[in-house]
């Protein structure tokens, strides 16, 4: 029989804890096995908000996560009465959002067994978000329970994570990785390791990269700039096709949805209304979207650059391999001719410090900084011999 657990990659030390949660909830009452309030960390990836969902729907389906019924497939597509998916696209979770929440999950769950509310980006709560979730999870006795998702336990209050029970997912094998995108996506194998490698075994930005030829040739155009540092105006250039490309892979799926959401917010007000306190109200609720959607938009062009960075990464990861004598474990099978190159005419010093270059990058950009004078920043350093 498939269950909604198959589809967890390489996760199998948590699956069996998770069956016997399930098994344990039937009874309707917090046992060993089974407790309210769960935090599954795990790194990019790995599956964490895929996990929680999948233990979700079997907390919630009549044959423990069959993944075929209705139950199982609307707690999967977030419209099933008792199931909460709760992921931010903004840069934090506020306090209003959480008391919400906590409003709505008030109630008995409709169906007479768990109501549970799955929270992605459990690193995102603002600290007085994470308080008023914190007294609804000290809560006894009450029907609800709770997934956190988050990077590391670091990420997630310590006094929330110690009322919660924790599991943690593994990055899973390039095999196993390279098998999912062959077997359940149909992807050539070829391509299906390919993409696994340079993903860096992240199942969702390999399935990504596999399909979408504009990622692959962007990507492939970034992995380049390393080799084009030969004067400062190079570095400069380099830095704002970095950027450019990053915002164009951001905007690419914001556009659409952003007029989207304005268009159903405008409907729900009831589009041309006359009425003068209905027409400040949809003028005053557009604005408030937009505010979202535009941080939203920072986020999305953040992880991006975040993501490219990482990628130069990987290269210059594959350099000091080669420079080590390692040939066999590059990430970037197809600049193989680049990376020897590189490592014949750089020193592992060099390498060492281009490294740590990308990392305070990245911490800099999480701190807000401006994006194209950090990298420009960034790409300066890297021309350096
Ligand atoms: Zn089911």
């Amino acid at each position: 029989m498939t269950s909604v657990f198959d589809n967890l990659v390489g996760q199998d030390h948590i699956i069996d804890i998770l069956r016997s949660a399930v098994t344990a909830s039937r009874t309707g009452a917090e046992s060993q096995e089974m407790t309210h309030a769960w935090v599954f960390t795990g790194p990019p990836g790995s599956g964490r908000s895929s996990a929680a969902v999948a233990f979700a729907q079997a907390l919630v389906c009549p044959n423990q996560g069959c993944g075929a019924c209705n139950e199982c497939q609307s707690a999967a597509t977030g419209v099933h009465p008792d199931v909460e998916d709760i992921r931010t696209e903004g840069l934090s979770i506020k306090v209003e959002e959480i008391r919400e929440l906590l409003t709505r999950v008030a109630w008995a769950p409709s169906m007479g067994g768990w109501r549970v509310v799955v929270m992605e980006d459990a690193d995102r709560l603002t600290e007085s978000a994470a308080n008023a979730l914190l007294k609804a999870i000290e809560e006894p006795g009450t029907r609800t329970v709770w997934l956190l998702c988050a990077p590391t336990l670091h990420d997630v209050l310590p006094t929330i994570r110690s009322r919660c029970r924790h599991l943690h997912l593994r990055t899973p094998s390039l095999e196993a990785v390279t098998n999912v995108l062959i077997n359940r996506d149909h992807i050539a194998p070829g391509m299906a390791d390919f993409a696994a490698r340079i993903s860096q075994r992240h199942i969702g930005r390999a399935k990504y990269l596999a399909t979408n030829e504009t990622v692959r040739s962007n990507r492939k155009t970034i992995m380049q700039l390393p080799l084009q540092l030969a004067s400062l105006a190079a570095a400069f250039q380099a830095a704002q096709t970095l950027v450019d490309l990053a915002t164009a892979e951001a905007n690419a799926s914001s556009e659409e949805r952003d007029e989207k959401e304005i268009e159903k917010l405008q409907e729900a007000y009831g589009k041309g209304a006359t009425g003068r306190a209905m027409a400040t109200g949809a003028a005053k609720a557009v604005k408030e979207l937009q505010k979202e959607q535009k941080s939203r938009e920072t986020r999305m062009v953040r992880d991006s650059i975040d993501g490219a960075l990482l990628d130069l990464t990987t290269f210059f990861r594959d350099v000091m391999l080669v420079q080590a004598g390692n040939q066999d474990a590059l990430i970037n099978t197809d600049l193989r001719d680049q990376v020897q190159n590189f490592a014949i005419s750089t020193t592992p010093h060099s390498i060492l410090n281009k490294i740590s270059a990308i990392m305070q990058a990245r911490i800099d950009l999480g701190h807000s900084a401006a994006p194209l004078i950090t990298c420009e920043a960034l790409m300066c350093q890297l021309a350096r011999k």
